[in-house]
């Protein structure tokens, strides 16, 4: 049932726009530190539509909610990278590093947190100015109509198709990586869930659904999945640029893809949006209550994943200037020294670690270049 919002005129604690993985969270920490939170969510169902690939490391995941199979689709230990000639470099790691989730289930099981902790949360409701608050926390994802008229900057993002197909026989514990002409500057991916995979594709360049239909009509790796059923389309936008520069504006605090909290490398933004998220909802009943400023959000997400972020969007950069030649290079030397295993292993969300391996290891050189190149 659709719950009517509360007097427009009551003055919220905390107001929060967007009831997506970022907003609930950061809702249910501003009421856990003893504010009251109302979360407005202009579309009619929490969790739908889903455009999320649903990738997201288990550790990373742990912080913020214990994974369950309520929501957990499957469990990953191998990551495929086609090279842009089409060779494939395994890597794998030991145990279980990286989940598939269903975000439908999971953003419900996040609401389902919040209304217990005693959230308020209202769908159907776009953001109304009449709707008074002493902080607002600006949690509506890419669309950006909101930042403008909270003088906000807007995140920078890439466009993103994906296809739900029916492949009949495919792994249930390995994801792929394509690179090249597929998706120029970026990658494609094909991802488990349950009875079908979900392939997806973002890129620099061109129209992702076309560049999509085209790799798997022209990609001979695709081979398996001609002919077989589409169960879906889907569109949406990656966050690639890193955080905002100002995430706090006046009484107003960017959280999730809104603020840019999502890995600049890959755009999957559930888990780092959702730990700075919680950030938020503290920092936000810390200036309600306890004359606290906003600025300690801004302060504390940088104290903890500014470097983070910086590592991964340099690696970002030096990916998308890279030719085809260098990938190519870069890729046989990950697997030659064994890099490629422990890129796979490292917490999938938090890539600073899996960088700075990169670094001292021989694939440096291939760095070089397409760093110089990206100054120009
Ligand atoms: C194709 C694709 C694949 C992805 N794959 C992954 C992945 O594998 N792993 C990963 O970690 N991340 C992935 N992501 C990124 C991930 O989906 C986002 O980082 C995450 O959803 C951000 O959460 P959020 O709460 O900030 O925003 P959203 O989930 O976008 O939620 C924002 C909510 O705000 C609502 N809203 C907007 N404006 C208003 C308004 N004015 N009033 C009221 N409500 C409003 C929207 O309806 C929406 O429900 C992917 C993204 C795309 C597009």
């Amino acid at each position: 049932m659709i719950k009517k919002v509360s007097r427009n005129e009551d003055l919220h604690d905390v107001l929060i726009v967007g009831g997506g993985p970022a907003g609930l969270i950061a809702a249910t920490e501003a009421v856990r530190a003893g504010a009251k939170a109302l979360v407005v969510e202009e579309d009619p169902e929490i969790g739908s539509p889903d455009h999320c690939a649903g990738l997201v490391s288990k550790e990373g995941l742990e912080k913020i909610i214990e994974p369950t199979p309520a929501f957990v689709l499957s469990r990953i230990n191998r990551a495929r990278i086609y090279a842009p000639s089409g060779k494939m470099y395994e890597g794998k790691t030991e145990g279980v590093k990286a989940l598939v989730i269903d975000r439908t289930r999971f953003d419900k099981e996040l609401l389902r947190r919040a209304e217990a902790n005693g959230v308020e949360v209202v769908t159907n409701q776009p953001y109304k100015p009449e709707l008074r608050c002493k902080v607002l926390i600006n949690a509506e994802g890419t669309k950006g109509r909101l930042a403008k008229r909270l003088n906000l900057s807007i995140p920078r993002s890439i466009p993103a198709a994906q296809l739900d197909i029916e492949v009949k026989d495919f792994e249930r514990d390995v994801v792929e990586l394509h690179t090249g002409e597929w998706a120029p500057g970026f990658f494609a991916w094909v991802v488990p869930r349950g009875d079908h995979v979900r392939v997806g594709l973002a890129s620099y360049e061109g129209v992702p659904l076309e560049l999509l239909k085209r790799m798997l009509e022209k990609n001979r790796n695709f081979e398996r999945m001609k002919g077989a059923r589409v169960l879906r389309t889907i569109a949406g936008k990656v966050v690639v640029g890193g955080p905002l520069r100002h995430t706090v504006r006046g009484n107003a605090i960017a959280v999730g893809d809104a603020g840019g909290f999502a890995k600049p490398t890959t755009g999957g933004g559930v888990v780092l949006g959702g730990l700075t998220a919680k950030l938020a909802g503290r920092a936000a009943t810390e200036a309600v209550l306890r004359g606290g400023t906003l600025e300690r959000f801004d302060v504390e997400w940088r104290a903890l994943y500014g470097r983070e972020f910086q590592t991964m969007r340099l690696a970002a950069r030096i990916f998308r200037n890279m030719r085809e030649g260098e990938l190519e290079r870069a890729l046989r030397i990950s697997s030659e020294e064994g890099v490629l295993g422990l890129l796979t292993g490292y917490d999938m969300d938090l890539q600073g670690a899996a960088v700075g391996r990169v670094l001292r290891s021989r694939l440096i050189r291939c760095a070089v270049l397409p760093f110089l190149r990206s100054l120009f």
